[in-house]
């Protein structure tokens, strides 16, 4: 066997190859190191790949490590500072929500107040001038009722009744009904809602637990206008005073105002009652609540009539409790 050909500077081809291969890989380290660390992927004293890792430390011996790597003592206590203050944050912060809050509900649509005029609640600054004598409640109300019964200021009326029909009840009541005018039965025994609508209005005011004798039942007119036909405004004008007389004198805390007419009246509005209902008005020192009338509901007698009209005298209950 012949020996190899030798390279120019003596040495084996093979182990002429295997230094120059050594030294381009030494090289390429050496840029590759230096572009990392230009980027500062890497710390340009971390040790070289071909280092040999450091040792798994003997059981209980301390970390020899390598103090390039090892963090100083001062970062180590900056470290573990922060975490004991993310502690203590973590400790302290509320607990999450179980889960995302609902969105807010888009705000209800605002109904518009419907337009009322509002009798001046400047009337109970003072007392009425039917006690002004010192007479009691119970006599200004009788004085009233002889008035009425004198009454002649809408011919009509007057000349059709067989009674007049000027209201009754408590003297002191806290509430009172006021209804649109006496129907037949009411003009015969010249008493406020003794007909098929008072039955009803004696069950309304039981649903609230109270009786008839502890409120006081009225009406806009105080004669029946001829054939039921509703009020005119002539007529609710003449009689409005009288009214306005006893309101003064019983002092009511809630008044429910019994159907359109009555509401319409009292607040001065062309309003129908199904947009009245259900909230109170500032009416002569008084809350006033409209209601569908008795003899509304009879003609609608359904749940939701019921309803709206139980919920109105609810309210009026609750307000004669705050
Ligand atoms: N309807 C009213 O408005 N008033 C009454 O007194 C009777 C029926």
């Amino acid at each position: 066997m012949t020996d190899p050909p030798r390279t120019a500077n003596g040495t084996h081809p093979k182990q002429e190859l295997e230094r120059l291969a050594r030294n381009l890989r030494l090289r390429l380290e050496g840029e590759g190191r230096a572009g990392l660390a230009a980027v500062g992927r890497i710390p340009e004293t971390a040790p070289r790949a071909t280092e040999r890792a450091p040792r798994a430390p003997e059981p209980g011996a301390e970390a020899p490590g390598d103090a390039r790597l090892e963090p100083l003592p001062e970062a180590r206590a900056a470290e573990a500072a922060k975490r004991e203050l993310d502690a203590a944050v973590a400790a302290r912060a509320p607990a999450p929500p179980a889960e995302a809050p609902p969105a807010e509900a888009p705000p209800a649509r605002q109904e518009r107040a419907p337009a009322v005029h509002v009798k001046g609640p400047g009337l109970f600054d003072d007392s009425s001038p039917d006690l002004e004598d010192g007479i009691s409640k119970e006599e200004a109300l009788d004085r009233i009722v002889k008035e009425v019964a004198a009454c002649r200021r809408c011919p009509e009326l007057a000349a059709g009744r067989t009674n007049t029909v000027p209201g009754q009840g408590d003297p002191n009541a806290q509430l009172m009904f006021i209804g649109e005018g006496p129907g037949a039965d009411e003009d015969l025994q010249g008493v406020a809602f003794v007909g098929r609508a008072g039955q009803l209005l004696t069950k309304m005011v039981a649903a609230i637990e109270m009786t008839r004798d502890e409120v006081f039942i009225a009406n806009i007119v105080k004669c029946r206008p001829p054939g039921n036909r509703r009020p005119g405004p002539e007529e609710c004008a003449n009689c409005a005073p009288y009214l306005a007389r006893q309101i003064e004198i019983i002092r009511p805390k809630v008044i429910v105002a019994l159907g359109g007419t009555a509401a319409q009246y009292l607040l001065q509005t062309h309003d129908g009652i199904t947009r009245l209902r259900g909230r109170f008005y500032p009416y002569m020192g008084a809350k006033l609540m409209p209601t569908f009338h008795p003899a509304y509901v009879l003609r609608n007698y359904v749940t939701d009539t019921r309803k709206k009209v139980y919920n109105d005298l609810k309210m009026a209950r609750a307000e004669l409790d705050a």
